[in-house]
């Protein structure tokens, strides 16, 4: 604030304001922070940064410990070892197996699903988070509406029987229109689904703050208003906005305990990529708070292994030469492939598989539908043609190369989705709609074997926190 003072603001599911704020650029802002971080302790010689170089996988020496990994540049085409006593993997969430999705198109849980590939564990995948108010744009990821801006007094309604209809209003008079945004975006399918009220066609409801003074929201909002004026070609300060739900956070992640340390020895994960703060739901702004905090976490018990750790990892002893000839051999057996199946329609079919059948409304029949599908995509991989047969810069290849492990992590996703029975944040079942906290107040816990995924349950710890009843009525349960 202008005093001084931390900005705070209200998010879905809060009743006080507790998300610390920076206009709508917090994001950017934070970034810029951590950049200037990294030149500085560039500049210092402490960090050396390795831009371009995507991750394929790690590598052990003899007593299965974390011994580096294997990464490709994405320009030259490099397979390069990278060798260390441990990492941090920080590599964010999965959205690009969702199709409808807030997130980067580099989100695409490739990096986690290797590491799983490679015997770390992947825990609550079922619970994916949809964000209430997203703007489909053509041919590209959705575009986020912050919950900010119902935090600054944006109100969601539709038409019914003439009028216009304050949905979440009447139905969670507690939060009005800052409910949590699981029950949120389940009212939202609900009148657009279920009841089948649309907006000229569209399957989408208004977020309006047309009645909000443009001045106030101006600096408040201006950016992410002037965005979506820019994208949709619709004034916002005059017209409310058309929203839809789209798949936005991924709850679930790599297993690691409280020292962000993972099922591998010597592998930490902090961040999105990592299960352990959100439970089944995740509030506005805590994802950065775990970032920040995980990340912190994960740094120092990184420096507690290595200094542990008497191993000395060098390139010979390490016959690191047969790993490299290896992951050479795949890409180029990739690219020699001469099927008929083109990648970008297979990761089109398992993003509309995800959507539609492990969405925000699920349910047994269509989750057995959705496995099944998904091992016929992974089967058709091996009819794969790659078009492109450049040694540079060849993102088809490695688009291919990364789509069994998006499949995979799907297949995880989608058959924890199945044995959950019951519903719970991020995990919706229309035949189990309650919460089973007897059998089901549990972390599921995924690991890749021969077969595919195996799973297990383990208990959550609910030392500090009673598990209490929700008090909203859930929108799809009547
Ligand atoms: C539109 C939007 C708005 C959001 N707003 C908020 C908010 O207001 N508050 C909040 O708390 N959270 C918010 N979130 C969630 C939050 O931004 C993310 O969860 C968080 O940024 C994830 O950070 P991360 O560092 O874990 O991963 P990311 O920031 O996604 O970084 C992952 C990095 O890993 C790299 N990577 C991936 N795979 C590989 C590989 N194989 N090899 C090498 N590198 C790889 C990627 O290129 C990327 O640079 C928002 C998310 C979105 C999409």
């Amino acid at each position: 604030t202008p005093e001084g003072r931390i900005s705070l603001r209200f998010e879905g599911g809060s009743s006080h304001p507790r998300t610390a704020f920076a206009q709508t650029a917090t994001g950017f802002l934070i970034l810029k922070a951590l950049h200037e971080q990294i030149l500085r302790f560039e500049a210092k010689g402490m960090v050396k940064r390795m831009e371009y170089w995507e991750f394929l996988r790690p590598i052990f020496d003899g007593q299965g410990r974390f011994a580096g990994i294997i990464a490709i540049h994405r320009h030259t085409m490099e397979i390069q070892a990278f060798l260390g006593k441990s990492v941090v993997m920080a590599t964010g969430g999965l959205g690009r197996i969702y199709g409808t999705s807030t997130n980067s198109l580099l989100s695409t849980g490739i990096a986690a699903s290797r590491m799983v590939q490679h015997g770390a564990y992947f825990c609550n995948g079922e619970f994916i988070q949809f964000h209430p108010t997203a703007v489909p744009l053509k041919g590209a990821k959705m575009l986020l509406l912050s919950e900010s801006i119902r935090g600054e007094g944006g109100r969601v309604w539709t038409w019914r029987d003439g009028k216009k209809w304050y949905f979440l209003e009447e139905w969670f008079p507690e939060y009005g229109n800052l409910a949590p945004r699981d029950m949120t975006s389940r009212a939202i399918f609900k009148v657009i689904h279920q009841m089948s009220i649309h907006l000229e066609g569209q399957e989408a409801v208004y977020l309006d703050i047309t009645h909000l003074p443009r001045k106030k929201i101006e600096i408040s909002l201006g950016d992410i208003l002037q965005k979506y004026h820019h994208l949709t070609g619709q004034d916002p300060y005059q017209n409310p906005m058309k929203v839809r739900p789209a798949m936005h956070y991924s709850m679930g992640g790599l297993w690691v305990d409280e020292k962000q340390a993972t099922s591998i020895p010597g592998v930490f994960a902090a961040g999105e990529v990592e299960f352990q703060y959100h439970g089944a739901n995740r509030l506005g702004g805590n994802s950065l708070m775990a970032c920040l905090f995980g990340g912190k976490e994960a740094g120092l018990s990184l420096v507690e292994w290595v200094e542990g750790q008497e191993i000395k990892n060098n390139l010979a002893s390490m016959e690191i030469h047969p790993i490299l000839e290896e992951e050479k051999k795949i890409l180029e057996e990739l690219k020699n492939r001469e099927g008929r199946e083109n990648p970008y329609l297979i990761l089109k079919e398992l993003q509309e598989n995800m959507m539609n059948k492990v969405g925000l409304v699920r349910e047994k029949e269509g989750l057995i539908k959705a496995v099944e599908k998904i091992q016929e995509l992974e089967e058709r991989l091996y009819h794969l043609r790659i078009c492109d047969p450049s040694d540079f810069c060849n993102e088809t290849l490695l688009f291919a190369r990364g789509l069994k492990d998006m499949i995979r992590l799907a297949h995880i996703i989608a058959k924890g989705a199945l044995m959950r029975e019951e519903s719970r944040g991020g995990h919706f079942r229309s035949d189990f709609p309650h919460r089973r906290d007897g059998k089901f107040l549990k972390t599921t816990v995924a690991k890749w074997t021969e077969e595919g995924p195996a799973f297990w349950y383990e208990e959550v710890d609910t030392r500090w926190i009673e598990p209490a009843p929700r008090k909203h009525q859930e929108p799809l349960a009547s």
